[in-house]
């Protein structure tokens, strides 16, 4: 389970790539991506975009569940 990015969300302003400690997220095209061998999980990407492009699958789970 690793950070995702929501594609339609995402806005290729980079601020996830910056901001990732472990060098986990790339732009493809004009999509951040993340490698999921090297995320973990730290959640930082997902307070650093504020486009809401990225979320966990966990928390998701969390929000579909109640
Ligand atoms: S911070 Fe959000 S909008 Fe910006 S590139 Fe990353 S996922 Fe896309
Ligand atoms: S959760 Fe942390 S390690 Fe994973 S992509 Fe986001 S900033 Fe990088």
């Amino acid at each position: 389970m690793s950070a995702f990015i929501l594609d339609k969300m995402c806005r290729a302003c980079k601020r996830c790539v910056d901001t990732c400690p472990f060098q986990a997220i790339s732009m493809l095209a004009h999509l951040a991506v993340v490698d999921p061998t090297l995320c973990t999980e730290c959640e930082a990407c997902m307070e650093a975009c504020m486009h809401g492009a990225i979320t966990f699958k966990a928390t998701e789970e969390k929000k579909a569940n109640g």
